[in-house]
Order: C-alpha cells, then sequence, then structure tokens
C-alpha cells in the first residue's frame, strides 16, 4: 500500500472519532472553492509543494483575504469545515494582518475573525447545536520586529475574554531571529497567554535548543533535530504538534514512514497530529489519523487515544481544559462500555451454548432421554 492512501474504511473510523485539532492556521485552511472565488484565478491547491512554494502561496491567499468581510467568511468556513469533520475542539491560528489601504488593522482584522467565528457558533446555537468550541491563538509573524510582535501580544492579552487563548510563533523559518521576539513571547506569558512555537521546521540547532529552554506550552513541527536537540526534548516532555502531510509536500521529511510522530510515539512523548495547512495541503484530520494509523499500524484505540490525548494540551484554562478531557473520557468510556456490553452478550450466548452442550452431554452419559438429546443443538 502506498504510504499516501487510506481504506475508505480506516478514514470513516477516523471521520467518527471526536477530534482535537491544535494546529491549523487561518489563511492555509481556506476552501479551494472559496480561494478560487475570491482570487479570481485558479491557484494550485493540493499537491507537492517545497516551503518557499508554499510561502508563495500564502501570499497570494492573504492578499484575497484584506477585507472584514472576507476575513470573517474564511474564518466562519473554517470553523464549519472542521466541525464538518467531527473536529469537537479546534485552536484556528493567524497572523493579524494590516491593510491600511481597506481599512484593516491588527486589531479590526482580528475582530472580523471573531466576527466569524461568533457567526458559526451563532448558526450552531440557532439549529440547537452546541457546534465545535473553537479558540483562536494569535501568531508573530517571524519577519515583524519586536514592536510589532508585542502590538500582537497586547492585543491578544486584551482579547483573551473574547476567546483568544494565546500565542504562536509562525512564518519563514529563514526569517528573522528568536531574540527579536523573546521581549515580546515573555510579556505573553506574564499575561497568562499560551504559546507554542513552530520548531526545527529546518535544521537550525541554536534556535532550536534556546526553543527549548524557553519551554513554550507546546512546540510545532520539530523535525529537523541532532541527537543532542532530541535528548533535550525527550526530556523537556514539550507535547508537538505534528502534522504529517504538511511535513512531507513541504520537504521537511522525505518519506511518511520515516516521519518522526513512529519515534516520538514509541517513546511516549506528548504528541498530537494536526492539519497545519488543510486547504493547501487538501488534507483533513481524519485524513492525517488515518494515515498515521496506515503508515505507523496503529490500533484503532491508539488513535482514539491520540484524539484523546490531545485534549490535555489545549489552551484553555485548567477547569476547562479539565471539562473537555472529562467529556472525552467519558465518551470513551460509554464507547468502551457499549462494546464490553455487546462483547458480554456474545460470550454469554457462547456460554449458553456451551452449557447446553453440557447438558446434552450428561443426558447421554446418563441415558436419560435419547430422544431429547437427539434435538440438536
Ligand atoms: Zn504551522
Amino acid at each position: 500500500m502506498s504510504a499516501h492512501t487510506v481504506s475508505a474504511a480506516l478514514l470513516a473510523f477516523c471521520r467518527s472519532l471526536p477530534k482535537i485539532e491544535l494546529h491549523a492556521h487561518l489563511n492555509g485552511s481556506v476552501r479551494e472553492s472559496t480561494l478560487q472565488e475570491l482570487a479570481g484565478e485558479q491557484l494550485k491547491l493540493g499537491g507537492a509543494k517545497t516551503l518557499p512554494e508554499c510561502f508563495k502561496l500564502f501570499d497570494a491567499i492573504h492578499r484575497c483575504t484584506t477585507i472584514h468581510e472576507r476575513i470573517q467568511r474564511i474564518a466562519r468556513e473554517a470553523a464549519e469545515d472542521f466541525a464538518a469533520d467531527n473536529v469537537v475542539y479546534l485552536e484556528l491560528r493567524t497572523s493579524p494582518k494590516v491593510h491600511l489601504e481597506h481599512g484593516v488593522t491588527k486589531r479590526s482584522y482580528v475582530d472580523a475573525v471573531l466576527a466569524g467565528l461568533a457567526e458559526y457558533q451563532a448558526a450552531c446555537s440557532a439549529v440547537g447545536q452546541t457546534g465545535a468550541t473553537v479558540r483562536l491563538l494569535l501568531s508573530i509573524d517571524r519577519r515583524e520586529d519586536a514592536a510589532a510582535a508585542l502590538a500582537t501580544v497586547e492585543l491578544a492579552a486584551e482579547l483573551m475574554p473574547r476567546g483568544v487563548a494565546g500565542i504562536d510563533l509562525s512564518g519563514n523559518p529563514a526569517a528573522g531571529e528568536l531574540a527579536t521576539w523573546l521581549p515580546a513571547l515573555r510579556r505573553a506569558r506574564s499575561l497568562g497567554l499560551a504559546l507554542t512555537l513552530h520548531a526545527a521546521e529546518v535544521f537550525n540547532p541554536g534556535e532550536t535548543a534556546a526553543m527549548l529552554d524557553f519551554a513554550p506550552e507546546r512546540l510545532g513541527h520539530m523535525c529537523c533535530l541532532d541527537a543532542r536537540l532530541e535528548a533535550q526534548l525527550a526530556a523537556s516532555r514539550i507535547p508537538i504538534e505534528l502534522c504529517l502531510t504538511s511535513n512531507l509536500l513541504s520537504g521537511s521529511v522525505t518519506r511518511l514512514p520515516d516521519h518522526h510522530f513512529a519515534a516520538l510515539h514509541r517513546a511516549g512523548h506528548p504528541v498530537c497530529l494536526c492539519t497545519d495547512d488543510c486547504g493547501i495541503y487538501g488534507t483533513s484530520l481524519s485524513r492525517e489519523l488515518a494515515l498515521a494509523g496506515a503508515c505507523f499500524d496503529l490500533s484503532p484505540a491508539a488513535l482514539a487515544r491520540l484524539c484523546r490525548d490531545a485534549a490535555g494540551y489545549a489552551f484553555l484554562p485548567a477547569d476547562e481544559r479539565a471539562a473537555l478531557q472529562a467529556r472525552e473520557a467519558a465518551r470513551a468510556a460509554a464507547e468502551a462500555a457499549a462494546a464490553a456490553a455487546a462483547a458480554a452478550s456474545a460470550a454469554e450466548a457462547a456460554a449458553g451454548c456451551q452449557s447446553l452442550a453440557a447438558l446434552l452431554a450428561w443426558l447421554r452419559g446418563h441415558r436419560i432421554s435419547q430422544r431429547l438429546v437427539s434435538v440438536s443443538v
């Protein structure tokens, strides 16, 4: 079987699992149909791209999402699409962008994203559904200077009551230096914002070691490590957001079976599977799980456990995270109880057959009723 194909049954099973998505970029999660409509041209989504090609495509997407109503629309559609894939908790991330020619400031950009997410929640409520829980992370773009990074952090802190849960560092890994954004990241930490950093997408041992020393709540990717960094990561126990298709198509890993998911999962390191940019790479969280299942020979129980464990890495206040974990554990327990009841009923039926068989054997042995014994089981 090709590393990139999964059976329909496995994909259906993964779709049925309630899932937690912790690493999804708003603009990278844009619907292809929406992008073609907004761009008015054919932009090639899906398929292999080099990292520079990915960032060119991101720039093309960003050119299409420069006005408030479009930003609101792609945020609403992203929430709808993840929920349709049975994602029950979603952390969406985006860099607040400035398009002064369209009256878009960092603040109004994030307002538009939050309006899109609120629109999604309102549509769910209108039909009596809870919908997916969605939180927003604001990303510092690696092209930004220290002041711009700090402005993003202050904005995130102000919008925490409206669903902003943390700060991400992302963008072209060839751009900028960690030292530029460290003051902003420290400020975020002091304000109670959780932190995740895109790390080791390319081999940059000095920066990766410094990121591990900084000890954010989560790290993204961690593809390019040497033995020393692997040991440092193992000791840190920092949960890693892993994106199989993204890493493969952008060339951070060369073969899916060689993806570092296998070693981290085997070692019991906390990991979660994520999509990164499901629009750009033509994937879904269900497909990422199914790929992991097929490539790394994971049982259905192991796949379900991956989904439940991810709830523990969510950027939620401790009580809300505990509630999410409890809800997922209860759902898993109910499923396990249903499976156990089905197994017990099958065992009971088998045991019943066995006792009847034993009785008939006894009757045969005591020649009590040949007629009864001749009644077949
Ligand atoms: Zn990413």
